[in-house]
């Protein structure tokens, strides 16, 4: 089963307002300036030691590489990143209508988390399970945690 990740106010967050991962060492910090929310690195290895596939959805343009390579610096690997060009070109072509700035269930991701509202309640219109998060929460691994399982549990008895 696939869990997808926004990353501004999600993983990406100002040590400002939330807890944070430390700094990367020189050189890595000048290349690398998002700070990660404090137990990301803990979270995704977790996930994907339980079996779940990790994945980045994005609206930035961050591309692939640099987030390939940032998270690389925490030892964390992506199962699949989409950013804003993969979803233009992947979701988006063709339709002459604007969809949502993303679909979820485009890419098989079973439960996708995100900061926005309108990523959130877009969920109920176009069929895809979403967990909202932005502020500061201790507790937000083992939240995540059970969406997740609840929603594999739901899946494996259809
Ligand atoms: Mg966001």
């Amino acid at each position: 089963m696939r869990v997808s990740f926004d990353l501004d106010e999600v993983l990406f967050v100002s040590p400002a307002t939330h807890k944070t991962e430390p700094p990367l060492p020189f050189p890595f910090n000048k290349i690398y300036k998002e700070r990660l929310r404090l137990g990301t690195p803990e979270l995704i290895r977790s996930l994907q030691e339980m079996g779940y596939e990790v994945w980045v959805y994005t609206s930035s343009f961050r591309t692939e590489n640099y987030i390939k390579h940032l998270f690389r610096c925490y030892g964390v690997v992506f199962d699949g990143i989409v950013n804003a060009d993969r979803h233009l070109k992947e979701v988006q072509r063709g339709h002459s209508e604007t969809l949502p700035q993303k679909l979820p269930n485009r890419y098989r991701i079973s439960l996708h988390i995100d900061d926005e509202a309108i990523v959130c309640s877009m969920g109920r219109i176009y069929g895809y399970d979403v967990y909202q998060l932005n502020a500061e929460d201790d507790q937000w691994k083992e939240k995540i945690i059970r969406q997740a399982e609840e929603i594999r549990k739901r899946n494996a008895s259809i």
